[in-house]
């Protein structure tokens, strides 16, 4: 694709204006909303508002006019990105805590089965998190094992499956219907970390049957840097699974100020200490920036770059690590190379930013929101001249 064809091709795209809602800074092509969402210009406001009045003016009184129940409002408010009914979700902590409450409970649900079945090569903190669980529970134990051995490991003593449903290197999406009927037909649960995928590709927990699942709410949902993540439980199991964290905000009566913990009703009880405000208007601002969008156009427009990339990592005979059929892949392209580090240092430097996963990928989020065809054409440019210098 020419760079013209590239400006004809944005001139005629239904998401062109989107880019007005976002700060970018000038000279910059912003290949790294999977890793870091950026600014909404609608969150400047917000967080203004947060600050000054809600904080500033209005004081403790804030609490009884929407802080108290942001966890839950605002894990409404994500509910659609993820398929999910909005008394299912809710916000708070990180993606890696909210994952600790879950391998936990899910361990606890039924003490005959103690295994966590994971796949080796998942995000860090995905196993990080499962082997301290684990280790919380007497008798678990975590089994991390390659994709391809991933089904013959799931069996009568997986408690829980912890699947990243796309994978955060190389972009590979698991499908999340057949994986949750194979861990349902082993009699296991199946918890879905959505980190690279809410606000990326299409997501439906409730016809896919999941249990339950986590994700991230800086990446895609451009909610911040540390945004406060999610926790879904499917209503079928709302009642069953307790939160290990039980702190007094999932108590089912916080100000009752009682001794003993009662868990709270609904989403309510995975809630554990006072949710951090600015935080959570932050992701607030970032999911009200794009809750007129739907998913299936973002996907579209999203494979649509992914193929104008890929074609100039092939002319340029980069080994592409991410999967060619769209139905297979979450929102980023990586390719390995030997130099990833030194390419993408160089890249940086020249305003093309993507990143670098240790130890060979360069890897490029295709956010189209606010990167067209245009971008994607001149990133290539960029990369062919410090790939010729390399
Ligand atoms: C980004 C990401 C996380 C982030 O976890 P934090 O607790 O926010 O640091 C977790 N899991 C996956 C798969 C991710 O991509």
């Amino acid at each position: 694709m020419t760079l013209d064809e590239a400006r004809a091709r944005d001139a005629a795209d239904p998401l062109r204006g989107l880019r007005e809602r976002f700060v970018l800074p000038e000279g910059v092509i912003y290949l790294d909303g999977n890793s870091l969402g950026p600014l909404p210009r609608a969150t400047v406001a917000a967080q203004t508002d947060l600050i000054e009045r809600q904080w500033g003016a209005r004081l403790i009184r804030s609490w009884g006019e929407g802080w108290m129940d942001s966890p839950s409002r605002i894990g409404g408010k994500l509910a659609r990105w993820i398929g999910a009914g909005a008394d299912e979700v809710i916000v708070a902590d990180s993606t890696s805590t909210n994952l600790f409450k879950l391998i936990v409970a899910a361990l606890r649900h039924d003490p005959t089965r103690t295994v966590v079945v994971s796949e080796a090569g998942n995000f860090p903190s995905d196993l990080h998190i499962a082997e301290g669980a684990v280790a919380c529970v007497p008798g678990a134990t975590l089994r991390a094992v390659p994709r391809e051995a991933l089904a013959e490991a799931i069996d009568d003593r997986t408690a829980v499956v912890l699947l990243t449903h796309v994978h955060y290197k190389t972009s590979q999406r698991f499908d999340m219907p057949a994986w949750t009927k194979r861990a349902h037909e082993a009699g296991a649960l199946i918890c879905w970390d959505l980190s690279h995928s809410t606000g990326a590709v299409p997501v439906d927990l409730t016809q896919a049957n999941a249990d339950c699942a986590v994700g991230c709410g800086y990446k895609f949902l451009n909610g911040g840097p540390g945004a406060p993540a999610f926790l879904y439980v499917a209503k079928r199991h709302q009642a069953g699974f307790d939160n290990p964290i039980s702190g007094w905000m999932g108590h089912a009566d916080p100000f009752g100020f009682a001794d003993p913990y009662e868990a709270g009703p609904g989403m309510e009880r995975w809630r554990t200490g006072t949710p951090a405000m600015l935080a959570m208007g932050a992701l607030e601002a970032g999911l009200d920036s794009i809750a007129d969008i739907s998913i299936e156009v973002l996907a579209a427009k999203s494979a649509a770059l992914f193929d104008v990339f890929a074609g100039i990592g092939d002319a340029l005979g980069l080994e592409c690590v991410s999967p060619r059929d769209a139905g297979q892949r979450g929102s980023h392209i990586s390719f390995r190379h030997a130099d990833a580090r030194a390419i993408m240092g160089r890249l940086i430097d020249a305003g093309v930013i993507g990143d670098f996963r240790d130890p060979d990928i360069l890897r490029f989020g295709l956010t189209p929101l606010y990167i067209g065809y245009a971008d994607i054409v001149r990133a290539g440019e960029v990369l062919a001249q410090v790939l010729r210098h390399d």
